[in-house]
């Protein structure tokens, strides 16, 4: 009989795919090279450089100490006791970005998640980026557990951690283990449901890969001071999982003996369901508590089989339809990030929800609606590939050979087409001018910037036809500033760089009428578009609207299309100040034509000059985007930022005390922020750090709107 050349070698529900996600500084890259060290099959000590991580390998991102890129690495392993004892389960671990320049990146990677570890560092709470991601996370329902990291930091307290979590994310936070000692005592956990202690050894300091790490741990009896506080942490635990199963209700109220078993079987059902974060102590740094959230994450993150199936849209019809989590279904499968990898080039790194991915077969971009060849299929572990001939649903791979797929595209079988739900990505708040140096780094730079939008399809490309200027665009600075970077090193392209510019956007504030009429008729073949247009403004954040009132055919249906163009190209070039138009209706109410005369490009001409016309009646304004800025300082201080901010146009909106910091939440216009960075170092002997997010749009007051229009070059230049 034929051998089997490949099968499943891990049952579905033996496979997590999970993320881990965290505020800036938190500790993500820390835990997450932990995890890799204590689960990788290949991952040896000594084979270590110390400084860098294993899904941190772009040189930049090792200089900055941020992860910006988000690759999937597979590790094992093995929970010793409990539900899923002794047996070896796969972990995906798909690296989310940690800075909020990047939330595209994050929310691509929730995505494909099934479950999430939420770093928080329990020297300071919940932070406002940890909101975000927790937003994230909550939009695409992913089930969490919680790491509260950094217990060996002084102001640790894991109390107040948990507590900001309920309080600031709303989440049912609730212990899972306590910590024994703190700060620079620190020493272990208690699991609350077994109430087993147990403490790590070994030097704290000593850095991964050079001796003892520190990663082996001894079981203790419970500390006799802290006897009744895990009791009562315990009952609190029980409390809340009975509350979310009915059996274990009645068993708790009748105060009947729960098993372990039946408290672990429905907090697996409770986290799945969204109901409970539990939350697990530990420190990363000093490679403590690891091993229990990864057997957390084993016990109580769901497997591609609980989540069990993905819908989408059949492309032909419409329809929705849904695709099991099952090998021998249709094959639906997501490209969610693309990343060229040193050694074997460009990898698409799939995650697959239905059906079997093949190497060496053709699968459908149903997105693109191409055909394409995967090539060989990979799995990537901490620091080796490994070849695979098969990927089967629930699984995640990266795929060699794909040209044209990009991220967010959906691959499929031709025959079951299927486009899984698309994901959105927020509009640019900023962009920079590049000028290539020399006419080779012209020919490479449109080269270089096609492959990074592949990658980040926050970051766009358009040209400024009257600078002939390159420019591009993305949700903050520090992005532009990487991407410039990368196209220099990556793709030796030499440019220079302008400063950053605010994406600000035009806007009406009433209704108006215009006329566009494009008419020349001296001699031979004339030109002739006539249209009368109405404009209205939409609410805020409604973005364009475009429809045609004529029915009685004083305009050819023909000739619609083309003052759609017009209309679209003129709003994308702006009227007042050169940027895009947004929130705003526009209507083609009457007009006329020639029957030899009119054109398409008369009547794209007519509907331009239109627009402009009424747009210049229609009192125009400028909008900036806001960003959402929380500086953390020291007491100290606090009155000089505050004072600082105000005179930036701030709307101060509170501050709150976190131990010997504080927190000051303000909402800053774009423009005002440029070079914050090195003004809060200075203000603060370089002690307090900020974040900030893009948060909406509002009108620019009037003096200011005068002076961008002003040097926009755009007031009073003659329209033909
Ligand atoms: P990320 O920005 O979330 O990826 O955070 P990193 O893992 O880069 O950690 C940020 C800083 O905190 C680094 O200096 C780490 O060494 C430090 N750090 C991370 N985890 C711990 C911890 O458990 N204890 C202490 N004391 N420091 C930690």
């Amino acid at each position: 009989m034929p051998v089997q050349k490949t099968k499943r070698d891990f049952p579905l529900d033996r496979i997590r795919n999970i993320g881990i996600i965290a505020h800036i500084d938190a500790g993500k890259t820390t835990t997450t090279e932990r995890i890799l060290f204590y689960t990788g099959r290949s991952y040896k000590i000594g084979n270590i450089d110390e400084g860098t991580t294993v899904t941190d390998w772009m040189e930049q991102e090792r200089e900055r100490g941020i992860t910006i890129v988000s690759a999937a690495v597979t590790t094992f392993w093995t929970v010793k006791s409990g539900l899923f004892e002794g047996t070896e389960t796969r972990i995906n671990l798909i690296d989310t970005p940690g800075h909020v320049d990047f939330t595209a990146e994050v929310e691509r990677s929730l995505r494909v998640l099934d479950g999430a570890v939420i770093v928080l560092d329990s020297s300071s709470g919940v932070q406002s980026q940890t909101e975000t991601v927790w937003r994230q996370a909550n939009k695409y329902s992913v089930p969490l557990i919680a790491f509260a990291n950094k217990m060996d930091v002084v102001g640790a307290d894991f109390a107040a951690t948990i507590q900001s979590a309920r309080d600031r994310l709303g989440a049912n936070a609730v212990a899972y283990n306590l910590p024994m000692g703190k700060e620079n005592d620190f020493k272990g956990v208690v699991d609350l449901l077994t109430e087993k202690a147990i403490i790590w050894e070994g030097d704290p300091s000593t850095p991964l890969g050079t001796s003892d790490t520190g990663a082996k741990f001894t079981e203790v009896a419970i500390p006799a001071d802290m006897v009744d506080q895990v009791k009562e942490a315990r009952e609190k635990l029980v409390e809340e999982i009975s509350g979310t199963d009915d059996v274990l209700m009645e068993k708790y109220l009748a105060a009947e003996e729960i098993s372990i078993d039946e408290l672990k079987k429905a907090l697996r059902k409770a986290v799945i369901d969204n109901k409970i974060v539990p939350v697990l102590a530990g420190s990363s740094l000093r490679n403590k508590g690891v091993q229990p959230m990864l057997d957390s994450v084993v016990e109580y993150l769901p497997s591609p089989q609980d989540i069990g199936q993905v819908s989408g849209q059949n492309p032909q019809t419409g329809e929705m339809v849904i695709r099991k989590a099952d090998p021998l279904a249709p094959l639906s499968a997501l490209a969610f990030k693309i990343q060229v990898d040193p050694h074997v080039g460009k990898l698409t790194y799939i995650r697959v929800y239905s059906g079997t991915l093949k190497s060496g077969s053709y699968v459908y971009n149903s997105t693109k609606q191409i055909k394409e060849r995967v090539g060989r299929l990979l799995l990537m572990h901490a620091n080796d590939r490994e070849e695979i001939e098969e990927a089967y649903a629930g699984e995640i791979v990266a795929a060699v050979g794909l040209k044209d797929t990009i991220t967010g595209d959906t691959l499929c079988d031709e025959i079951a087409p299927i486009i899984l739900e698309s994901i959105s990505f927020p509009d640019p708040v900023i962009s920079l001018a590049i000028e290539p140096k020399t006419k080779s780094d012209q020919e490479k730079l449109g080269y270089a910037l096609q492959r990074l939008a592949e990658e980040d399809p926050t970051f766009r490309i358009k040209s400024d036809p009257e600078t002939a200027q390159t420019i591009i665009a993305g949700m903050g600075e520090l992005q532009l500033e990487i991407l410039v970077e990368r196209m220099r090193r990556e793709f030796k392209v030499d440019a220079n760089v302008g400063q950053p510019q605010v994406a600000y956007k035009e806007t009406i504030t009433k209704m108006a009428e215009g006329e566009g009429k494009y008419i020349r008729q001296t001699g031979g073949r004339g030109q002739y578009g006539h249209c009368l247009l109405r404009i209205e403004p939409l609410p805020r954040g409604q973005g364009r609207e475009f429809v045609s009132e004529i029915t009685g055919g004083a305009i050819p249906r023909e000739f619609i299309s083309p003052i759609e163009k017009g209309v679209i190209e003129k709003e994308d070039t702006g009227i007042l100040a050169g940027y895009p138009l947004t929130d705003i209706k526009v209507a083609v109410y009457d007009g006329s034509f020639h029957d030899v005369d009119s054109s398409e490009v008369a009547f794209k001409i007519a509907a331009s000059l239109g627009l402009s016309e009424a747009a210049k009646k229609a009192d125009m304004i400028l909008l900036e985007p806001i960003m959402k800025v929380e500086v953390t300082t020291p007491d100290e201080f606090m009155g000089d930022i505050i004072g600082d901010l105000s005179s930036k146009r701030a709307q101060i909106l509170g501050s709150e005390k976190r131990g010997n910091y504080t927190i000051i939440n303000a909402l800053v216009p774009l423009a005002e922020m440029h070079g914050y960075a090195t003004a809060l170092r200075s203000m603060s002997q370089g002690r307090a750090g900020y974040y900030m997010e893009a948060d909406h749009y509002e009108p620019v007051p009037a003096q200011i709107t005068a002076k961008i229009v002003e040097s926009s070059g755009f007031t009073g230049r003659v329209e033909h």
